[in-house]
């Protein structure tokens, strides 16, 4: 099970997974109910997220937490990243606040994953990946999702927004924390 109910994530995780040939379903599909991410970490909340739908499906159950970090607003919007965007989920308000907020401040931001992996019998296993970039005004592309349009990644010349997914997928943070987890297994 692909614990999100983020379609974004879902299709991102979905691809990563592809060449091992596990079936998948996401929890929304499952009509799993969405847990409320009361961690205070990445990692916390992932694996909240994947011990819930592993235990509603019984069946192993992947789930990422993820953000933007900015370390000139303090780690905001950091686990507070889909937050930010309301319950509207308006990411071009929510980049736009982050913008906003940092003024002439130090444009260098990273996006982070955490993947959980949670078996049935409550047993879990997480992972962190990251990825550094700058944050670009006014946003740039329409692939993507989230805050990708305004982050522009270390030696590249397009935002995750205007990249095309297979792009992303080499450098993302999602996928530096899929490498780990595969190592691992
Ligand atoms: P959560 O992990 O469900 O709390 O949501 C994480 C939020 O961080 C997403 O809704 C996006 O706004 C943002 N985010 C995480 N990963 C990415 C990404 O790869 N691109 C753009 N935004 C992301």
């Amino acid at each position: 099970v692909i614990a999100s109910h983020n379609p974004g994530k879902v299709r991102e995780i979905d691809d990563l997974l592809r060449p091992y040939r596990v079936e998948v379903c996401s929890a929304g599909a499952l009509g799993l109910p969405e847990p409320e991410e009361t961690g205070t970490t990445f990692s916390a909340n992932a694996e909240l997220k994947a011990r819930a739908a592993a235990e509603a499906a019984r069946l192993p159950a992947l789930a990422d937490d993820s953000g933007l970090v900015v370390p000139a607003l303090g780690g905001a919007p950091g686990i507070y990243s889909a937050r930010w965007a309301g319950p509207a989920k308006d990411f071009d308000a929510a980049m736009k606040r982050v913008h906003d907020e940092l003024g002439d401040g130090d444009r260098a931001a990273q996006f982070v994953a955490a993947l959980s992996l949670c078996g049935p019998d409550g047993h879990c296993e997480s992972f962190v990946g990251l990825v550094q970039g700058t944050l670009v005004w006014p946003p740039r592309g329409l692939k993507g999702f989230g805050y990708d349009p305004m982050f522009l990644p270390v030696g590249r010349a397009e935002t995750f927004g205007e990249m095309d997914p297979d792009a992303k997928h080499e450098i993302s943070h999602r996928a530096d924390a899929f490498r780990k987890l595969v190592q691992a297994c």
